[in-house]
């Protein structure tokens, strides 16, 4: 078994990656390893010319598709926002009460409203869902919406409480056949995690992290871009999910709500996500990367394409009964132009076509 080649020197050497890609296509390094060193990820952090993004695009994209013949399609369900954390994260425009743009209203759906938004995401041919809810119920009601998802269709269901489970909902959520469950850290810098979010700890979102894993469940465990997080933060932060073996990583730009402490704080680019997803595809060849309509821009997920990405997520069809608004900011992905998105490309959407 070959170590990777490490370090560029002082140019960017895209073809060292070029040929620990093709050491790991002959087996001769392990994916779990990944492509770049520290130092290396933190030197693509730092590209600034066209010339640079266009080869790390590139190199991404066919990593991308060496491991993932069709790009994953993930759509929604919200619970409830009725959220207890308090003082509430500085960005969050979704729990009610934060942002007049957002769902604002407090609301936790019932039983049949679940099932009538299952059954119309299964219907368009969407393969997967994600359930989430605000804080305050140690998993209560993420579990309730993935019993009623798998007795009632097909669907792979994602379930997104963050830090609020317990082990036995998580014990539970085993046995009800959780497909992935997600725990965002948003940040690994523990002073800026406590300034954007108050009313939580990282370690909470880290031992619930550390369950899923223990349980054998898959585990989405997403980087918030742009709250004020150095690059080393990033690289620090992905280190950290590779000890973690997570199996996802969602990349989310923040996107300011209106009316949230953070409605000024710039936007994070979609170039800036791109690169990152790039990155991340890079150091974890194989997992799942997921690039959610409302952080990017819903008409920009092209660019998460392109560095890589391997699941469009938050995407509504026609059908769906109800008004999904995103998480980090209330515009969501149609899944009529998604799936043209995707194709535009030459890329593949995994669609159930009965
Ligand atoms: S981000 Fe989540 S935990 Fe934080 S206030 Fe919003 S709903 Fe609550």
């Amino acid at each position: 078994m070959k170590t990777i080649i490490y370090s560029f020197g002082d140019a960017m050497n895209f073809s060292k990656i070029k040929s620990n890609f093709q050491d790991l296509k002959n087996g001769e390094i392990d994916v779990k390893q990944g492509l770049l060193s520290k130092e290396d990820a933190l030197k693509l952090f730092e590209i600034t010319h066209w010339k640079d993004y266009l080869k790390l695009f590139s190199i991404a994209s066919e990593v991308r598709d060496y491991f993932k013949k069709e790009i994953e399609i993930t759509s929604t369900i919200h619970i409830t926002n009725i959220c207890k954390v308090h003082p509430k994260c500085l960005y969050c425009g979704f729990a009610s009460g934060t942002s007049k743009e957002g769902y604002y209203t407090p609301f936790k759906i019932s039983d049949e409203e679940i099932k009538n938004s299952a059954i119309a995401i299964d219907k368009s041919g969407i393969c997967r869902v994600s359930c989430s809810s605000a804080h305050g119920y140690e998993g209560g009601e993420v579990l309730r919406a993935l019993k009623i998802v798998k007795e009632n269709t097909n669907l792979e269901v994602l379930v997104n409480a963050g830090a609020d489970l317990t082990e036995e909902s998580i014990k539970e959520m085993k046995k009800y056949g959780i497909d992935t469950i997600c725990c965002n850290l948003e940040t690994t810098n523990k002073e800026l995690f406590k300034k954007i979010k108050p009313g939580e700890e990282l370690e909470d979102r880290i031992e619930v992290c550390k369950l899923v894993k223990k349980y054998d469940i898959e585990l989405s465990s997403g980087l918030l871009l742009g709250v004020g997080e150095s690059h080393e933060d990033r690289v620090n932060h992905l280190l950290f999910l590779k000890e973690l073996d997570v199996d996802e990583i969602p990349i989310m730009g923040f996107n300011p709500y209106k009316g949230t402490p953070m409605e000024n704080h710039p936007r994070c680019s979609s170039l800036e996500q791109a690169k990152t997803i790039a990155i991340v595809r890079l150091m974890f060849p194989d997992i799942r990367i997921t690039s959610p309509t409302p952080t990017i821009g819903a008409e920009l997920m092209q660019f998460a394409l392109m560095g890589g990405a391997s699941n469009i997520a938050t995407v509504i069809p026609d059908n769906h009964p109800m008004n999904i608004k995103g998480v980090g900011n209330p515009k969501t992905g149609n899944l009529k132009d998604v799936i043209r998105m995707i194709k535009e490309l030459g890329l593949k959407p995994k669609i159930r076509m009965d």
